[in-house]
Order: C-alpha cells, then structure tokens, then sequence
C-alpha cells in the first residue's frame, strides 16, 4: 500500500511512501504522517492511497502517525479541499492552517508533583539530613503540597520526595498541568436574564434554524446593546440540548475576556478558548480536548474556526464586519466568515453573523435575500442611545488659539463632570506610540522604516522609534535631520501614550488605563485590565480598536473619539466603511446601563459625509450611500475581487514580473476588468518591493465568481509561476479585504 502524501510548502507536488503493514489499518485519507524527507523527518498529510505507486524512484517508508485518533472528519477534511481550491493554496498549506503542525492528539501535559507525609508510627530506616528535613517539614503540615515548594529546604526536592517514598512514608503523586482558562475569562456578576420579546423572536429563529438540520445563514442586524450576546448564549444553549456544538469566533483578544466569562458562567467547562495569547502547553492541551470531544463550545480568534469539534450545530461570526477575520499571511488567504458558512453548508450548521455595523457585503446579501434576517432595533432594558456631539477641531483651534490640542473644551468639561459623579469614560484612538512623525521642520524629511515605506513612530515608554509593520526599532533618536543636518526635527502627531500622558496631567486624581498592542503583551494583563474597569476600579479606559466594540460596562457614560478622522483617507474603496463603523461601534459603549450615555466625536472633517452619517449614527443612510458608490466604481459587492502581487527586492525586476503577468491579459472575458498594475499604497515592506494587478468580475456576469476564478488560474496555468524569479514572491489574494 502507498500513500501520496502534501507537505506544508507552496507548492503542488504530493509525494509517494511505502505504508508499513503495522500501520495499514489506520491509514486513511486527512490523516498527518511523520515520513523522511531529504535528510530530515516532517510531517505532512497524506492526500491519497494506492494500490501501486506510479512513482518510479526508489519510495521511502511512512514513520508514524501524528495523531494517536482520528482528528479529522470528513466534513473537515472537505473543508481543508475546499479551502485549498478557493483560496489558491497547495492542499500541504491547507491543511496546515486546520492541523497546526506543533498541535497532536498525543500531546502529554507537563505533570507536577504533589507530596503528603504518611501517618507512620516508627522510622526503621535511617534517614540522610536532607530527607529528615523533607519528612519533618511535611509531617508538621497538613494534607498535600506541592513538591516544588520545597525547594528552599534541599536543592533537589523531587528527588527526596522519591526516596521517601520508597521508604513508606510520604505518598507522592503526579498531576497533569491543566492550565487555568480562567485567567482569559473575567467573572461578570450575575444577573437574571429574560429574553425580551424581540429578542425572543431572534432565538425562536435560530432554534428552528438548528432544528431543521440543514444549513442556514442567518445576518442579526442589532444595535448596540441590544442584547444579541445574550441572544448567542441561549442559542448555544439549544445547541448543547439537542446534541450539537458551537463555535463563536471573535474577531479581537480583547472581546475574549468579557464574552468568555459570560458563556462560561452559562456553561462552564465545557467552554474552551482559543487565540494567540494562550501559551502552547495550553492550546496543545485544549486542542486535544477538543479532539477528544471533551469541549461543547469554543470561543476564539479566525483559526477557531477550524476546530476539530463533532457535529457542529451553530457557528456565530461576532461584529462580522472586522477585517481580521481575514488572514493576511500565509496561505491560505482565508476570510473566517466565508470559511464559517462553508463549514456550516459541510456541518449541517446554522451560521449567524451578527453585528451592529454588518459588512457591506453581508448588507447587500441580505439585501438580495441570500440571508435570513433578523433586525434589534432596540437597546435592551430601554437603555437610550447616546446622545452625540460633534467638536470641529478647527473651529476649536481658531477659538482657542491653541494649535494641535488634543482635548477639546467639551471633552475636558464633560470627562470632569463624569469623574465628580463616579461614572466612567472611554477614550478612543486609534493610533499606538507616543508620536506617529518624527519630522524635519527645515526640509521635511520623516524617519522612515529602512525596511518600509513607512514612518516609524516614537514610543515614549522606552524611548525609542519602532516601524509599526516589521518591528524595527531604532533605540537612539536622532538629535538632527539626515538629510539638511538641521537640529529642528519635531516630533508631529498623536498617538494613545501622548493622550495618556495628557489625561494624566489633567486629571491627577483619576484612575487612568491604557489598553494597546503595546500596553498588553499577555492576555492575562488585558484580563486584568478590562476586569478593573468593569469592577469600577478605573476611571478611565483609553485604547485603540480593541476597546470599541463589543464590551460591555454598564457605568460608562461618555465615549470621548479623539480623532474621528484616523483613516478615512486612506486610499482603499473600504476605509471610509472601515471608519463609519469604528466611530458607530466606539459610540456604542456608551450608556449601555440605566444611566443615559454621551459621545464626543473630534473632528477636522464634520462636513464629510463619512463623519456625519457616523456621527447621526445613522446606518441605513451611510450603508445606502457606499452601496451606491460601490456600484458606481464596481466594488464589492458588487464585484468580485482577486489581488495578484509580486514582491522582490529590485522594483524594475519586480516591475518587469508584474508587467509579464498583465501582457497575458489581453483580452479578458465580458465583465472581467484589469486595474494595474501599480504600486501598492505601502509600497516597500521589510524589503520588499510591490506591485498589484487587481482584477474585478461584475457580479451580474457572474454569480459566483466562478468566471473570475477560472479566469485567473487561466492566466496563472500559462506557466507564469515559472516565468517569475525565485527570489521574488507572488501572491494571490482572494477577496481582498484591503488594497493597501
Ligand atoms: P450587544 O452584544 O448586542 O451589544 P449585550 O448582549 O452586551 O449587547 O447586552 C447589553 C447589556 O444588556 C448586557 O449587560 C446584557 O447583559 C444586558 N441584557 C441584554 N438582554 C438582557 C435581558 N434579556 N435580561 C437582562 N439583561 C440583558
Ligand atoms: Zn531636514
Ligand atoms: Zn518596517
């Protein structure tokens, strides 16, 4: 018997082994292999089974299996096919992206140590000093301790322990290291929830939804706080009675926290997590306790997605409107919500995505009926929607004669006024660092990244300049400009430590925390941050994106936007709903409770339609007008989008590559057209150079973007891979989130 067997590289090739007869009966198709590679042992998945081997060199034998189970099923192996085809990935990286290759069911937690000392009338055998120390120690204590801690007793405490052990008279036993989850979930205060009728009526449609057993997807259209998390929980509930599992996919570590301790207070154990922050001991052990169907519910990140549970029956898409569903880098270039529905058509599942602000797309297929939907008008308990002022920055300026202030007079009066009440603000702004600009005033010049065409920013925690793409650091700030020698180099712009360090100047007395990238380096501090703020042990929240949606504090009353305007000129057809969707959902924080809420939206561009729909809070409105520009210019979703990029360290090879590719395209199917190719917007990143060809299919010509896709491999089949050098990269993106 002989397998094909894909490895995790890009490319397309599958490879032959001979299965020894001790393995035969567990091999099957979807199953991972440790087999001899070159001189090395990999892992890889095996695609196939054979009779014979084509292959006419010598065939090496498989090692051993991965897995000591059977992970995949074969829904997930159809996913990973499917994923390998839609999103132009060697089946190799497919599978990767499902079975992460540090992850196996065979996965032994760390165990530890605990000792007792037994009740032992007479020591007959003699005891070295050491030992004698251990057994007194214990014998004064009661009940177990751990065996590490007796390490400032004698250098080698295990080993003591051992040989008190075999001498009767302490018990010593070993227990895995199950680590504690409840470090990422922070304990909310119970309340008695009962569904209001609107809420009700969304439930009663999910539930018949999961009890038809058949694929379903479902768009929960709810303002904020209107209830929908409590909504989720109930469902998930239905789920679990009638057999079935959940996934609920967020799409940022700080909403973890909050969501998780309230599925868990529902559900306890059986709620497992899975993001980036979890340290490998703890996702290898909660992997394969999904795999061992030990888990009803798993909350997560995008790659949460592909858990290995049985008989998915619910998928919820969080806010599915967040770019970080999207996974960038590497292949497979995948969109959690487009995976979700696919695994809900292969589970049988019903699909809810859910958001207050829905991605246009997910808009316009509701729009076109492709999805159920389900609209909450209403904040839950009648709590009001904020009430939202607009400060024109430039007016400000002009009034006050202070030039670049951070805070206008509104904010400062309001966030004093909240402070005298007890009640509590949040501040948002979306930009990391202290100073994003370091800046020449005699020529100009900005510090860039040497690896990126961006600038860096400066932190001052550490003094330092950092690019916010690769991470360089420069440690030493300039004292002069490179490029006129002149000493007037200025730091320009603001980011959240240059807010914070405001805040603490003009408000000594309050209790004030920052929450970014830079502030959370572990889950456990954002736990503990976010769980401060919701015990009212913070005055105020400041942070980036990761505080604008999806939390929940009943106490804080005003919502204070410092720059409404971060990234609305951004050349992408999508900054502008990126943006109306940021200020939409930072609002929503506001006022969830009995007291009435605030916002204070800073502005420099109150006459942007952008910010005066965001500022009306006006949805319907904002989402008809980009509907209607999208369509105009033939954006999704009214199209369908693949990105070709080549990146290289020489711009004219690279140019010459990205010419190569277009030449082919001389005459591309009716509804088919060509953008490019040009420089991408962040034109060089860690060294590299590149260049886009962005490719749109007229939906009405093509449905399902089947045409596009044909399209494209069309064009890619001619052997252009090939064709490009080796030292330069092309990448295919599927539905593109951003152009940039
Ligand atoms: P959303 O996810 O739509 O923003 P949440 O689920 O966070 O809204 O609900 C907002 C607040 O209202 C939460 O504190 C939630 O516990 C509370 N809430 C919602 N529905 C109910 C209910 N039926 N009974 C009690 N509290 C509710
Ligand atoms: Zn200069
Ligand atoms: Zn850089």
């Amino acid at each position: 018997m002989f397998a094909e067997v894909s490895f995790p590289i890009s490319s397309y090739q599958t490879f032959s082994y001979k299965v020894p007869d001790h393995l035969a009966p567990k091999i099957i198709v979807g199953i991972r292999v440790i087999v001899p590679l070159g001189n090395r042992k990999v892992k890889g998945i095996i695609v196939g089974i054979n009779k014979v081997s084509s292959f006419k060199g010598k065939i090496r034998t498989i090692y051993d299996l991965v897995d000591d189970q059977q992970v995949l099923n074969d829904n997930l192996w159809s996913l990973i096919k499917w994923l390998s085809k839609y999103y132009n990935s060697p089946l190799g990286l497919a599978a990767k992206a499902v079975l992460p290759s540090n992850l196996s069911t065979k996965y032994k937690p760390k165990v530890e140590f605990l000792v007792e000392a037994l009740p032992v009338k007479e020591i007959n055998n003699s005891l070295g000093s050491a030992q004698k120390t251990v057994y007194s120690h214990l014998k004064s204590l009661e009940g177990r301790v751990h065996v590490k801690s007796l390490s400032s007793l004698c250098s080698n405490p295990k080993d003591i322990c051992k040989k008190l052990a075999e001498k009767g008279l302490v018990s010593l036993l070993d227990r895995p290291i199950i680590p504690d989850l409840s470090e990422f979930a922070f304990k909310s205060k119970n309340k008695e929830i009962i569904l209001t009728s609107a809420q009700n009526v969304a439930l009663e449609k999910m539930v018949s939804s999961m009890d038809k057993d058949k694929f379903n997807s479902i768009l929960l259209h709810g303002v904020t706080g209107s209830g929908k998390t409590e909504i989720y929980i109930e469902a998930a509930r239905h789920a679990i009675k009638i057999n079935k599992t959940v996934i609920m996919l967020l799409p940022e570590i700080s909403l973890t926290p909050q969501i998780a301790g309230r599925f868990r207070s529902a559900f306890g154990d059986d709620v497992a997590l899975w993001h980036s922050k979890l340290s490998q001991g703890a996702r290898a052990w909660t992997w394969k306790q999904i795999c061992g169907g030990k888990f009803k519910v798993v909350i997560g990140a995008r790659s949460a997605i592909f858990s290995p549970l049985k008989n998915v029956g619910l998928i919820v898409v969080d806010e599915e409107q967040e770019s970080s569903y999207k996974q960038e880098s590497p292949n497979p270039r995948y969109h959690a919500r487009d995976v979700a529905l696919m695994r809900g058509k292969l589970d049988n599942a019903s699909v809810i995505l859910a958001s207050a602000t829905p991605s246009m797309e997910s808009y316009y297929n509701h729009l076109n009926g492709k999805y159920e939907y389900i609209h909450l008008k209403e904040r839950f308990g009648g709590a009001k929607y904020p009430k939202v002022h607009v400060v024109d920055m430039i007016k400000e300026s002009e009034e006050t004669e202070l030039y670049g202030n951070i805070f206008s007079r509104l904010l400062l009066e309001k966030i004093e006024d909240r402070l005298s009440k007890k009640e509590q603000v949040i501040l948002f702004h979306n930009r990391r660092g202290f100073a994003p600009i370091l800046r020449c005033e005699d020529c100009g010049e900005i510090s860039m990244c040497p690896h990126c065409n961006i600038a860096l920013t400066y932190h001052s925690s550490g003094k330092y300049l950092q690019c916010h793409f690769c991470n360089h650091t420069k440690k030493t700030i300039p004292s002069k400009c490179d490029s006129c020698q002149s000493f007037k180099i200025k730091l320009s712009g603001t980011g959240t430590q240059k807010v914070e360090d405001e805040l603490l100047n003009k408000f000594p007395e309050a209790v004030i925390k920052r929450l970014d990238a830079d502030s959370v380096r572990s889950g456990i501090n954002l736990t503990r941050i976010l769980q401060q703020f919701y015990d009212n042990k913070i005055d105020i929240l400041l942070g980036t994106q990761m505080i604008a949606k999806g939390l929940d504090f009943a106490n804080a009353t005003l919502v204070g936007i410092i720059n409404g305007d971060t990234g609305l000129f951004l050349p992408d057809f999508r900054s502008s709903e990126k943006v109306f969707q940021l200020i939409y959902q930072a609002a929503g924080r506001s006022g969830r409770g009995e007291i009435p809420g605030e916002v204070i939206i800073q502005t420099y561009s109150p006459e942007n339609p952008v910010i005066k729909c965001a500022t009306e809070l006006n949805v319907e409105k904002y989402y008809n007008i980009c509907l209607e520009e999208r369509k105009a210019l033939l954006y999704p979703p009214f199209s369908w989008m693949v990105k070709l990029e080549i990146r290289g360290k020489n711009i004219s090879e690279v140019e010459k590559s990205i010419n190569k590719i277009k030449d082919r395209m001389t005459y591309p199917p009716k509804g088919i057209s060509i953008l490019g190719p040009a420089l991408c917007y962040r034109e060089k990143l860690r060294d590299y150079y590149r260049m886009q060809l962005i490719l749109k299919s007229n939906k009405e010509l093509d449905i399902n973007g089947s045409k596009l896709h044909k399209y494209y491999k069309s064009i890619m089949s001619k052997g252009v891979s090939n064709e490009i050098p080796s030292k330069q990269r092309l990448i295919i993106d599927i539905n593109p989130v951003s152009l940039l």
